[in-house]
């Protein structure tokens, strides 16, 4: 059996981390090394998909209720609403942990969050 990924120890209490919200399917963090004024992420409690092209093609909705809860956390926590998500998909992308996630970007992007 695999090892739980961060994400499913954080869920289970085991990690701390700062638990911005959730719904029945999806919960949402802040990111520990943020990358931007604003970097949180949004992930499915189940470990189930690696990256978002297998979540797509395994749970579209699921998908599009990752994408909307983005949209209110970037409206709640960035100045203007407006957000990047991104999807690292495979460790050459900087893909680090494999259960899928969307990296929601926001408040000013900073020279390291655009690859300067
Ligand atoms: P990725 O590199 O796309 O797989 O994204 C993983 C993200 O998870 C990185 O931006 C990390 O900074 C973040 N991360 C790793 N461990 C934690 C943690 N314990 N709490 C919050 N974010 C974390």
């Amino acid at each position: 059996m695999t090892e739980p990924s961060i994400f499913t120890r954080i869920l289970d209490g085991e990690i701390p981390a700062e638990i911005l919200g959730e719904t029945e399917r999806v919960f949402a963090l802040r990111d520990i090394a943020p990358q931007a004024p604003v970097h949180l992420l949004v992930v499915p409690k189940s470990a189930e998909y690696r990256n978002v092209a297998e979540l797509a093609a395994g749970d579209p909705s699921l998908l599009a209720e990752m994408v909307a809860f983005a949209k209110e956390l970037a409206a709640e926590y960035t100045e203007d609403g407006d957000y990047r998500l991104v999807f690292n998909s495979g460790e050459n992308a900087g893909q680090t942990i494999f259960h899928v996630h969307a990296h929601v970007l926001g408040g000013g992007l900073t020279e390291k969050s655009v690859g300067a």
